[in-house]
């Protein structure tokens, strides 16, 4: 099969504002010429194979009737059922829950769980409605999904403004209308319902055992490296304490209060211990503040970016004095930011393998809760690590092999993975 096809925008999206897809598209482009024989069916890849859009009809509480336009995206699922979570936000588009799902797909793939890409989403700014309001919404999402989600077809989690609750009310309200009680229809529950141990610290567990696979590949010797992190949550905080533990000097770390230094290392359990009280890193005990800005331009050997979308660009990228930055958040470097980096010999560790340890854990809840057998924490922390070893094994000898940087190899590793599950499946026959 040699015919190539054209770069497809699916008609629905506008044309002079595509938004995120596009982004993804351009992504692909840029591995076309790294994946050989399987180059001409790289076009499985450019389409999601499922995107509902449902109509949420919402009670207020004051007995008015409002409604809500919400996605559920399946990219692919060739590899395994769709696996992605469930945002609430004002701002969410068809095309931003495509991308997303096509993200997961290639996450997923670069770990090598069996699972496909998806998301979902609703356009609504939960901080204007009230708990039960947000209930029924949840309860109406699920409902209105409910004919193709399934543990075994697409397995939702939470994300931005969804949580463990959330997901309680998801797991019920399919539960209800499938009979029986199916833990598995949803990962990110509470431990009470199925919920897997170890889940919280995994994101940033997996970060710490990247962040030491690719110290050593890059003869970086962890004991006594100086890390700079910012943010300093869920991710931020478990990275920094496991990589302290391990005898590297946290010489700065930011947040959304300030940015704090100390060359010697800062006390990582303190620095846990005040955040947990005042709510952030600034004027944290026996620490000296630094601007913001400075905080890019900290001497140390790793950088690890675990708070927000596009903090590393154009502005800072030149400043940033790492040998090696381990993406914790998603999507923190932009593109133009990258190109910075790489000129400057700068190791970048992608998200779609750096902070896949959470989706990772998401998948052992999945196991746990079908095999209604649940493991201890070691057995789980146990098996992310042999997980993210491999993945990193596997992405690295890509980049050597194609002197590509990580994020290319990466997707090179996962397009591999999916268009081979496609192509085995078999491909626009009957
Ligand atoms: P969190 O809400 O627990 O922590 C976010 C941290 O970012 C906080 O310390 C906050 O102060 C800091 N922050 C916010 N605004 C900031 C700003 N303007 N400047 C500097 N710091 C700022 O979130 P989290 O769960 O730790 O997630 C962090 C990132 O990791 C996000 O990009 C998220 O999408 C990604 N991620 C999280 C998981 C997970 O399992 N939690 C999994 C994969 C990816």
């Amino acid at each position: 099969m040699t015919q190539q096809q054209p770069r497809p925008l699916p008609s629905f999206l506008n044309p002079n504002d595509p938004g995120p897809w596009a982004v993804f598209l351009e992504q692909i482009e840029r591995v076309r010429p790294y994946l050989g024989e399987l180059e001409p069916l790289v076009h499985t890849l450019t389409r999601a194979e499922r995107a509902l859009i449902v109509s949420i009809p919402l009670r207020r509480d004051d007995g008015t009737i409002e409604h809500f336009e919400g996605f559920r995206v399946q990219h692919s699922l060739a590899r395994g059922p769709a696996k992605g979570g469930v945002r609430y936000h004002q701002d969410v588009t068809l095309s931003e829950v495509m991308a997303l799902s096509a993200w997961m797909s290639i996450k997923t793939a670069v770990v090598g769980i069996p699972y496909g890409g998806g998301k979902g989403g609703i356009r609504i700014d939960p901080r204007n409605y009230s708990k039960a309001e947000i209930e029924r919404l949840t309860r109406g999402y699920m409902d209105a999904i409910y004919d193709i989600v399934g543990v075994d077809r697409d397995v939702p989690g939470p994300d931005v403004n969804t949580n463990g609750q959330t997901m309680a009310w998801m797991l019920d309200a399919f539960s209800k209308r499938a009979g029986g009680m199916h833990p598995g229809i949803v990962t990110g529950k509470p431990i009470a319902l199925g919920g897997s141990l170890g889940r919280v610290e995994a994101t940033g567990r997996g970060v710490f055992t990247i962040t030491c696979c690719a110290a050593r590949d890059y003869n970086v010797q962890i004991e006594g490296a100086k890390i700079a992190i910012q943010g300093f949550g869920n991710v931020g905080s478990v990275a920094a304490t496991l990589l302290a533990q391990r005898g590297a000097k946290i010489v700065a770390v930011q947040d959304h209060t300030g940015s704090i230094h100390d060359p010697n290392g800062l006390d990582i359990p303190a620095l846990v211990k005040h955040v947990a009280q005042t709510g952030g890193v600034h004027n944290a005990p026996n620490t000296k503040t630094i601007d913001d800005h400075d905080f890019w331009a900290t001497p140390c050997d790793i950088l690890i970016p675990a708070a927000l979308e596009g903090q590393i660009h154009e502005g800072n990228a030149g400043k940033i004095q790492a040998k090696i930055i381990v993406e914790g958040a998603n999507g923190p470097t932009r593109p133009e930011a990258d190109d910075i980096l790489r000129a400057n010999g700068i190791r970048v560790v992608p998200d779609v393998l750096a902070n896949a340890g959470g989706v990772t854990v998401s998948y052992f809840e999945w196991v746990q809760n079908r095999a209604r057998y649940y493991w201890s924490e070691e057995e789980v922390y146990e098996r992310l690590d042999k997980i993210m070893h491999a993945a990193y094994t596997a992405v690295s000898a890509t980049a050597k092999e194609h002197d590509v940087t990580m994020r290319t190899a990466a997707f090179i590793t996962a397009c591999r993975r999916l268009i081979e599950a496609q192509q085995t499946l078999g491909i626009g026959g009957i």
